[in-house]
């Protein structure tokens, strides 16, 4: 990304650039223990240990077809109009764990995965033979190896197959599972709380009464942690009374590796609960971010050692352990909220795992029409990507929540730009 700010946070009052936040966001963060998790339980979590093969894979020669198995040299001429004959001497399917022995100039029946009898150096495809029990008539050459697996061809024994800071996805399970590996040691997915405060709020599925909204952020912003793979519940509403928000975050602490609020962190409101009730602390530190939307930004640590400030362990602890656990409080504008999830909390979340694979993919794209942005400030702008284009959406003001959900990108738009005409080429994020 281009740009032209140091990694150095800010002096509170001045603007904190992109990078720099997130630089003092990943300083804090400390991965969560490892735990050793059965395979099934371990998808989304990150390995914290390299899993190498017990044995070699495939670990004994097997035919990748079903056939016959044969010597080369016995259908080396074999023809249509003059076929190879062989007595077929017996069948080995998958699974098989006998001893077969192949007799030059005879057939053994063999089915994919089952182990290739001694002597044979090749299977010939049923589909090339007239498929006969006693007897098999074969009409094509096979070439000596062909339709076989041989031993180690995907991996030789001790083989490092997946390594800590890994993943665990689908692809990888099973790589551990053919690795002979019931359980493996790994980061688990952190356990996300969000709480939106807002005495304006109102819960979806009630009536709404004039000058109230119903509350759509701590549903959002908990798909999205468990969309970047946490497991994240919602707590309900928690109204603007400054009293009332470090107990309600206090309740979640023993359950939780990350909280995120929302509202309440505005630039100097009396109603701004969460930044009155965290700055006591002295371990959340409240900053303005140069990018629109989502300037106002706060990030520490609560919690047994919190005291120890931004710095301080976060979550890190096992059970008895004190508890530092990392929080965001994101600004209450819906728009806000989310770009700030996807910009700070994300690239968190995987800092939890000890990973770093969650930014959000960055491609070029041409603009479609032009687009402002405020001087000094860096804008995620909402649009529709489409291939090598993309269009910015109509309405941009962090509260339109109805645009948000037209949208699949963010255009970037440079800090030192303020407008950028149709044909630009521009930074996109795509949405996850
Ligand atoms: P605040 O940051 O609390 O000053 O809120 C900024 C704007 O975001 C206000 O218009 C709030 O009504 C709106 N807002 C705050 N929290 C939520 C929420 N959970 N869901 C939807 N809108 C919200
Ligand atoms: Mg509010």
């Amino acid at each position: 990304m281009r740009s032209g700010t140091t990694p150095e946070v800010a002096e509170a009052g001045s603007l904190s650039s992109v990078e720099a936040y997130q630089s003092a966001i990943l300083a804090a963060i400390r991965p969560l223990a490892a735990a050793s998790l059965e395979l099934e339980a371990a998808e989304g979590c990150v390995l914290a240990e390299d899993v190498t093969a017990a044995v070699s894979l495939p670990s004994f020669d097997n035919s990748s077809m079903d056939g016959y198995a044969v010597h080369a040299a016995d259908v080396a001429d074999a023809s249509r109009e003059s076929p190879a004959t062989l007595r077929v001497t017996g069948e080995v399917a998958a699974g098989d764990i006998g001893s077969y022995r192949l007799v030059p100039g005879t057939a053994i029946k063999i089915m994919t995965g089952a182990r290739l009898p001694a002597e044979a150096d090749t299977v010939v495809p049923v589909e090339w033979t007239d498929g006969g029990a006693a007897q098999v008539e074969i009409y094509r050459p096979a070439q000596q190896g062909s339709a076989i697996r041989y031993v180690g061809g995907d991996a030789t024994e001790g083989e490092t197959l997946l390594t800590a800071g890994t993943r665990m996805r689908p692809m990888q399970i099973a790589v551990a599972a053919s690795a002979g590996r019931k359980a493996v040691s790994v980061r688990p997915r952190p356990r996300v709380v969000v709480l939106s405060t807002g005495d304006e709020l109102t819960e979806p599925g009630t009536p709404l009464v004039p000058g109230r909204i119903w509350d759509s952020n701590s549903y959002m912003i908990a798909a999205a942690a468990r969309e970047a793979g946490a497991v994240a519940y919602r707590r309900s509403v928690v109204p603007d009374d400054p009293s009332g928000v470090l107990p309600a975050l206090e309740e979640q602490l023993s359950s939780a590796d990350l909280l995120i609020t929302t509202g309440g962190v505005s630039m100097g409101g009396e109603h701004d609960v969460v930044k009155e009730a965290l700055r006591e602390l002295g371990t959340v530190t409240f900053r303005k971010v140069a990018m629109q939307p989502g300037m106002p930004q706060g990030f520490g640590v609560i919690g047994e050692g919190g005291a120890r400030g931004v710095g301080a362990p976060g979550g890190a602890g096992g059970v008895g352990a004190k508890r530092a656990v990392p929080i965001f409080t994101l600004p209450g504008n819906p728009v806000s909220a989310y770009v700030s999830f996807q910009m700070f909390v994300r690239p968190a979340i995987a800092a939890l795992q000890g990973a770093d694979d969650l930014s959000l993919t960055s491609v070029q794209a041409t603009l479609t029409g032009q687009v402002r942005s405020p001087s000094g400030r860096r804008s995620y702008l909402r649009g529709i990507l489409d291939g090598a284009k993309v269009t910015p959406l109509s309405g941009q003001g962090s509260h339109q929540i109805a645009y948000l959900g037209r949208a699949n990108a963010l255009i970037i738009v440079p800090e030192w730009e303020t407008q950028l005409p149709a044909g630009e080429t521009v930074e996109v994020l795509v949405l996850p």
